[in-house]
Order: C-alpha cells, then structure tokens, then sequence
C-alpha cells in the first residue's frame, strides 16, 4: 500500500482532472506544481520545493534560466519553424555553434531524445552498408541490458524492461543484448562482422543510476575500432554537465563516433536533441531520407545556444562536479540504516533504499514532498538525487538535512 499522505482539495481536483481526461501511461507524486525559478518549483497551493529531478536531467540550467527564457522569447516574436523545405537564418550558425563546441564535422537535428536515438540507429545501420560493406538488412547494433534509450516501437524491441515491451511486439529485429559493464561479452558480440554499432549510455540513468567500472568505456571504445564498428554514445540524461563533465564520457577522455543529445540542449523549454558525427558517417544519409518537420527549427536553434552557453558561462560542470561529491559525502555520513547505496557522478546520484516494506522508497519520496523536496523513485527501491546544477552548497546542506529528517517515516 501506498502511504496516504492527505492532499489539499485544490491539489487533488487537478490530479482528477489529469485522471478523468488523460491517458494514465504515469504513476506522479500527487502534487500539482506551476511555477518554477532555479532549483526551486512551487505548487498551486504555493509551497515551495527543491527539485531533485531537474526534469530527468532536462533542467540542468535551473528552471526557466532568463537568458534561455529570453532566447526563447525573442525568437519566437521573429520565427519559428519553416520545416526543412526552406533555409531559416539561424540554422547554419547553431549547425556551426554545436559542431565545433562538441567538435564534430556534422549534426542532425531533432527534436525528442528518443528521435535523436531513431537517428543514430538509422546512421549505424547505413553507414554499415555503405562504408563497413555488410550485407543489406543484417546489420546488428549491441545494446545493453536495463538499457533506457525511449520509447519508441523501435527502441522498446532492445528493452529488458518487461513493462516497456509487454504486448507492443512484434518487435523489430536487428539487436543484441549483453549485460551493461561487462567487456568480456562485448568483446565476444563484436565477432559478428555484421555489427555496425554499439549503443551505450556511459552510465544508466533510468536503471538507478549505474555507473560502470572505471576504465568500461575507453575499453569499449578500443574493441569497438578494432573491430571497426561505431561507439553511439547516448548522452541524452548523463550529457550536457549532469555527471561533472560536459559529457560524461569524457571522464575518460573517450569520443563517440556518434553522440546523442536531448533533454537540457534547451533548459527544459522544448524538445530539442541532436545527433553528432564526422562526415564518413553523416554524409551517407542524402536529402530526402531522413528528418522532421520541427527538426532545426529557428526557435530550437536559439534556445540550444543560449542553453551551451550558459552551461560553459556559469561553469555548471565545476559546480556539478564538486556539489555532487559533498551530496554522496553528506549522503554517506548519515549511516541510514535504509539507504544501502549511495552512488553516482557529478549530481547525477541516487541511493537505493533497503527496507522491509517493498513501498519505502514511495513513502520516503513522499515524506520528502511534505517536507519540501521532490524526488521519484525508480524500480521500486531506487531514488534518483539529481538537482539542477544551480544549487549551492548551502543549499545542498539543506536537502540532506531534509532526507535526513524524512527518514525517519521508514523507521
Ligand atoms: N536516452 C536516454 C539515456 C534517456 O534517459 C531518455 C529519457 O529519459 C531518452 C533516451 C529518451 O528521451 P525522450 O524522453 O526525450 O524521448
């Protein structure tokens, strides 16, 4: 059983309203907010929470940060979207902005992650025809298992979430599942001279925050160019200063051939994601074989921007890197009997909760609601810990002590 924490008649006639109207394909927290400001988010009663999800990592810049709310503004008062039949003016200077800000020759554009994800597995594929010479319709891309990567038919096929793929099959071919941070079985999948690509988050977010062995990545990436098939780094949650680094695979200074972007390319605005890559790679896709109406729209163009932007002007990777560390710390000193692990990078963290009762970590969440923190668990006994990377050190004290306090419902 869920606890029962009592909400406010006001708070519960919207959730009835969501309920009544709307598909019920989300289990929330039961509170309703509207307003958000940096690490702050305030509900329609007007209590005032931190934000310890940041939007599953979209928010990273805080909420509604004024200069991607004026980018945003300004824009859409002069354009805001002519599809790709046309030219729009600001499309070449975001193309030349991201490019060399990640340092890749090319980028196509779109709009939600799991688009962006689409997109790679689709340059994969034909740049394993084209370049790699596999035979048409067999080429294999390696995932991982508890992989999260979306939710589209095609991406739900290489899921091992049984709540994911349940009765959405058939499913679509072309995949292979090995278990995440084990280089034995991807050397051994790579043997296959049919794999084009290896698709991997650097580490698992949806999963609880999964951070491979140190040394996982640059190994992999090695076995992949000895075996000529392509690394697809999926940085859409861990990507763009959340784990302490720009991207999180440059903890160990690897460069994915292909590099996928969504979520806080635009704060927590709109959907924008992106797909990077050199040109060996980009350029097998001709006009006329892939793309999206919204894809490299001039509004998405000048929020993606003013997002990079200020990441590198407010310094948000030095601030993750460092507050992330004092939260784990924090974390770890309060020797909870129910919290059995503390781990993660940069404020990308959650902790796994160990408890008799299979509902700790729902009722712990929303003990952390009453007293003003809003986390979600996932998989039943994880809770994801990740601000937005605004937040001080001062205030980093302050949610601990509020965990801290929240606690004490399991005892
Ligand atoms: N890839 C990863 C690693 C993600 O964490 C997510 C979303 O959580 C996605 C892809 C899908 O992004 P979207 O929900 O914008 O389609």
């Amino acid at each position: 059983m869920h606890s029962t924490i009592a909400v406010s008649a006001n708070t519960q006639s919207f959730i009835d309203r969501e309920e009544q109207f709307g598909a019920h394909n989300y289990h929330p927290l039961p509170v309703v907010l509207k307003r958000g400001e940096g690490v702050f988010m305030w509900d329609v009663d007007d209590k005032c929470y931190y934000d310890f999800l940041s939007g599953y990592s979209a928010v990273n810049q805080g909420h509604c940060h004024p200069k991607i709310v004026k980018a945003l503004i300004e824009q859409a008062q002069q354009l805001t979207l002519t599809s790709r039949a046309f030219h729009n003016n600001l499309l070449g200077e975001y193309e030349e902005y991201i490019t060399r800000y990640f340092g890749y020759d090319k980028v196509l554009p779109m709009n939600t992650g799991v688009e962006a994800v689409e997109t790679a597995i689709k340059l994969a594929r034909r740049w394993g025809y084209t370049v790699k010479g596999i035979e048409e319709n067999k080429a294999m891309i390696i995932v991982c298992a508890h992989n999260f990567h979306g939710r589209t038919s095609t991406v739900i096929s290489f899921s091992t979430d049984p709540s994911s793929y349940t009765k959405f099959g058939p499913y679509m071919p072309g995949f292979k599942v090995i278990p995440y941070n084990d280089l034995e079985a991807l050397q051994e999948a790579l043997e296959d001279k049919n794999v084009c690509g290896f698709l991997v988050e650097p580490i698992q977010g949806e999963a609880g925050v999964v951070v491979p062995d140190e040394g996982y990545l640059t190994t992999a990436k090695q076995y992949c160019e000895a075996a000529n098939v392509l690394f697809i780094g999926d940085e859409i949650q861990t990507g763009l200063c959340r784990t302490g680094k720009m991207l999180a695979c440059d903890h160990e200074n690897v460069r994915p051939d292909i590099l996928i972007l969504g979520k806080a390319l635009s704060g927590g605005t709109i959907p924008v994601s992106a797909v990077l890559a050199d040109d060996e790679i980009m350029m097998t896709i001709k006009p006329g074989e892939h793309g999206s109406t919204y894809g490299g729209n001039p509004l998405a163009c000048a929020v993606a921007m003013a997002s990079l932007q200020v990441l590198k002007d407010e310094n948000m990777a030095e601030n993750a890197e460092r507050l992330g560390k004092l939260l784990r710390d924090e974390l770890k000193a309060l020797n909870s009997p129910y919290i059995s692990l503390v781990r993660g990078k940069g404020l990308l963290n959650a902790i796994v909760i160990k408890h008799s009762n299979p509902e700790a970590a729902w009722d712990l969440c929303m003990e952390m609601k009453e007293n003003g923190l809003l986390a979600k668990p996932t998989h039943g006994d994880k809770i994801r810990l990740a601000p937005p990377l605004v937040i001080t050190e001062e205030q980093i004290h302050e949610c601990v002590s509020i965990i801290e306090k929240s606690l004490k419902v399991l005892g």
